[in-house]
């Protein structure tokens, strides 16, 4: 599969880059370290006629800490970096440790965090080459007007299959967003749509270039557990964050983020309230994985059935709280 023709433009700066995206709206795409739009630009899923590559945008690849406490990681911070870091896999161990679950050592080389926030949505009958979609039937989510997946419906349900903003989403991080207005902060949580197709609240002359972790959550420990098919490589199939603050031998708070299941990821209502207090056993656990079930909707988007899904986010949720709870001393 070739690439389509495309001019690679090499912005030195975020205004640069931001002017390239104004110059060329509606024909333009970023890359950043392209372990996704590469590919997707092989199937032609995305054929623009320009490509911004953030890679010369030198400034967006630290991990600073703030005067605050807080955390900077420019969008441009491979995933191998979070990964490996050694401040962020004390302070901050469950967005390290789904860094680390991402695809294979060598994606997470160049895969950036920027580009696991931003990563398009996915579904068996998307993510293929332009013959096999030819083939099949075009979709609502790329060149036709039906979905495969639920007929009948107008909406899409593509996965959005990212393992570090579940993560992200129980650190209660931020992203910045630059664009030709000056830049703009905004909860992590505010960033996704919930649509398979449209799936992220950003314009066409917008790139996200940082992410913050409040110094807040430091004081949050917890685990990542995922579900893919082979373990060193595939996207998740199904993604649980779990962290928990513990004080005087109880849950303080807790909070559960979910991912591949959803046409975003999410962050399970109810988490702290069902176990802030109490000391974590099985039925607890248990009953945290009910709860994670209950808002996972994914449906025939993988080779997985949705309801094995569905189930094994029950399962590593409650292995997640169990294991939270012991990273935790509790
Ligand atoms: C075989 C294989 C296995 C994979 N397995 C996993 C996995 O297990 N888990 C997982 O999470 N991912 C997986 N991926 C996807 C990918 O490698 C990672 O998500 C990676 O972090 C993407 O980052 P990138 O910098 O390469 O993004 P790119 O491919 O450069 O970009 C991805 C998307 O984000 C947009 N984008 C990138 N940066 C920005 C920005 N700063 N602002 C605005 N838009 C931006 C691009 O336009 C594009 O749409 C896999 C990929 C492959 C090929
Ligand atoms: S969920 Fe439906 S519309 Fe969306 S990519 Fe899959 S088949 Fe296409």
């Amino acid at each position: 599969m070739s690439l389509p023709r495309f001019k690679l433009l090499r912005p030195r700066s975020v205004a640069e880059a931001v002017e390239h995206l104004v110059n060329h709206a509606g024909s333009v795409r970023v890359l950043a370290g392209g372990t996704d739009m590469i590919p997707s630009m092989r199937q032609k899923l995305f054929e623009p006629e320009y490509v911004v590559d953030l890679r010369g945008v030198t400034a967006l690849r630290e991990v600073k800490l703030q005067a605050d406490g807080s955390v900077e990681i420019g969008a441009l911070t491979t995933i191998r970096t979070i990964e490996r870091s050694d401040f962020l896999r004390e302070h901050y161990p469950v967005l390290a440790e789904a860094a680390g679950t991402v695809a294979s050592p060598v994606l997470r080389n160049m895969g950036t965090i920027g580009g696991n926030i931003c990563l398009d949505t996915r579904c068996l009958w998307y993510n293929q080459s332009l013959t096999w979609r030819k083939g099949c039937g075009f979709c609502i989510k790329k060149d036709g007007d039906l979905c495969h997946v639920a007929p009948g419906g107008t909406k899409c349900w593509a996965a959005f299959s990212g393992d570090t903003p579940p993560a992200l989403l129980c650190l209660k991080a931020e992203i910045e967003i630059a664009g030709p207005h000056g830049t703009r902060r905004v909860p992590l949580s505010d960033f996704y749509t919930g649509l398979g197709d449209n799936y992220r609240k950003l314009q066409a002359s917008e790139l996200v270039t940082r992410v913050f972790l409040p110094a807040s959550s430091k004081d949050y420990r917890g685990v990542y557990r995922k579900l893919r098919v082979r373990g060193s490589i595939d996207y998740p199939l199904a993604g649980v964050a779990v962290v928990l603050k513990r004080s005087n031998g109880h849950v303080s708070d807790a909070r559960i983020g979910i991912t591949a299941v959803n046409p975003a990821p999410l962050l399970v209502k109810g988490a702290s309230e069902l176990l802030s207090g109490r000391a974590v056993d099985e039925a607890l656990a248990e009953a945290a994985g009910d709860l994670a079930a209950k808002i996972s909707k994914p449906l025939t988007t993988s080779a997985l059935t949705p309801e094995y899904r569905r189930e094994m986010i029950r399962v590593f949720t409650k292995r997640a709280v169990l294991a939270a709870a012991q990273v935790n001393g509790n």
